[in-house]
């Protein structure tokens, strides 16, 4: 799943939650479960190793650039723990950054640890075929697209509170 999908649903858990050790077992949970929904893989799994200047690494970099830009934004513009956010935004990417920096980069595939760290990620992911791929990027704009009111509604739920 792309990592402003994850990004955005770390932005979300954090609004509502304010517990460092809550987020952070909420923010691992939510990456396994929203990989586990239907989706188009564009930049994240990289294919080729070793580390090549393919365009799905160029999207998948571009992708994290603009999911930082969209979890600022959200801090910003609802005034959001920026502390809580980012730890709750960096556990809901984690099996991501695991796999993509540590197995298809570094080539670590092979090794127990990392098969260990990675059997769950590879276990609860759900990936459209090529051919269903509009389905796949339409539940990503959904959980954006979702994450994005919740955490309106959360946010003002805590100012009045
Ligand atoms: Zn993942």
């Amino acid at each position: 799943m792309l990592t402003i999908s994850h990004l955005t649903a770390g932005t979300a858990i954090a609004t509502k939650v304010k517990n460092p050790k809550k987020i952070v077992i909420l923010a691992l949970i939510s990456h396994y479960f929203f990989d586990a929904l239907p989706h188009t893989e564009v930049g994240v799994i990289i294919k080729q190793q070793p580390f090549r200047y393919n365009w799905e690494t160029i999207v998948g970099i571009f992708d994290t650039i603009l999911g930082i830009v969209l979890v600022l934004f959200l801090i910003k513009k609802f005034s959001l723990n920026r502390k809580l956010v980012f730890l709750s935004a960096f556990f809901a990417s984690l099996p991501d950054i695991f796999y993509v920096i540590f197995s298809r980069y570094l080539c670590l595939d092979n090794t127990l640890f990392f098969q260990i760290i990675n059997y769950p990620h590879d276990f609860s992911h759900f990936e459209t075929p090529k051919s269903w791929w509009i389905v796949g990027i339409l539940t990503q704009v959904l959980i954006i697209v979702i994450s994005y009111v919740l955490i309106r509604k959360w946010s003002l739920d805590g100012q009045k509170s």
